[in-house]
């Protein structure tokens, strides 16, 4: 009887004992839960679009997009002794607009802070156009745009012309979508594109000329291109945004206005490729 008294006393110890553990781990899942809830308020209050590339980034979290930006001449060459200038306007270089519409658009760009632009050049030495691309490459960039002025001696040529990677090259379809949120802006401006739609196909023949080809064609030619189309490693276009030799081109980006607002058109049409809205 005492052995049996025991063994329920045992067994009555044995169920307290059990229904402690199950009301403890009762509380620890409703605590689990609370604190699930919580986490989710917190994850909704966040800023919409805090995730990449669809909005605002928090100051120092991440660097943001790199985007390229290649002042397309400029700085003292030593092979020839000459500096870079470019081609000439009527009182402006190709290397004066560039350099002032490049920095512009980085601005607008860092002002962005979505956005982590780099020039690929301080304009002080002369960079071939291998450099350039490499130099993007270098900083990471996801994109590149190059800027120059075009000229015609012997013409009345105006207008613009945009250059993406080539149909051979595995960033043409990304480059295609920049050059034509480029050439839009800018066709809205009044500004003529050249061409079929002011996207052109560039390449170097076997004897080192220019041989060019409307975006239409689409045959996937490996004759080389610009070379900083090349090298980059990331969509990129080259755009010959104007003719210096022409007045009414020159007219519309040699003044601080107009280069503000070619700045404008390259900031909204990298936004556009983006998929994000202008800031
Ligand atoms: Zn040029």
């Amino acid at each position: 009887m005492a052995q049996d008294t025991d063994i329920r006393r045992e067994q009555r110890r044995k169920r307290r004992r059990r229904q402690r553990l199950l009301c403890r781990a009762m509380f620890a899942a409703a605590g689990g839960l609370v604190a699930a809830a919580v986490l989710l308020v917190v994850w909704n209050a966040l800023p919409a679009g805090a995730d990449a590339r669809s909005g605002p980034r928090p100051a120092g979290a991440d660097r943001g997009i790199v985007v390229a930006i290649d002042p397309g001449h400029g700085g003292y060459n030593e092979n020839n002794g000459c500096w870079d200038s470019g081609t000439k306007g009527d009182g402006v270089t190709e290397a004066e607009l560039t350099f002032r519409i490049a920095g512009m658009l980085e601005e607008l760009l860092r002002q962005d802070r979505r956005f982590a632009p780099v020039l690929t050049t301080d304009g002080s030495t002369y960079l071939k156009g291998s450099q350039r691309g490499a130099a993007a490459q270098a900083a990471g960039a996801e994109l590149l745009v190059s800027i120059h002025f075009n000229s015609d001696p012997y013409d009345h040529s105006r207008g613009l012309e945009c250059y993406p990677a080539t149909p051979a090259m595995e960033t043409n379809a990304d480059s295609l979508r920049l050059a034509a949120a480029i050439t839009e802006g800018f066709a809205a401006t009044g500004l003529p594109l050249r061409g079929e739609n002011g996207i052109r196909y560039l390449y170097f023949d076997a004897n080192d000329n220019r041989v060019v080809y409307e975006s239409s064609d689409t045959v996937p030619r490996t004759d080389p291109t610009f070379t900083v189309l090349e090298t980059c490693s990331c969509p990129a276009v080259l755009v010959e945004q104007a003719f210096l030799t022409d007045p009414a081109d020159t007219a519309l980006f040699s003044t601080d206005e107009g280069c503000r607002s070619a700045a404008g058109i390259y900031y909204r049409a990298i936004c556009r490729y983006f998929d994000m809205e202008p800031q």
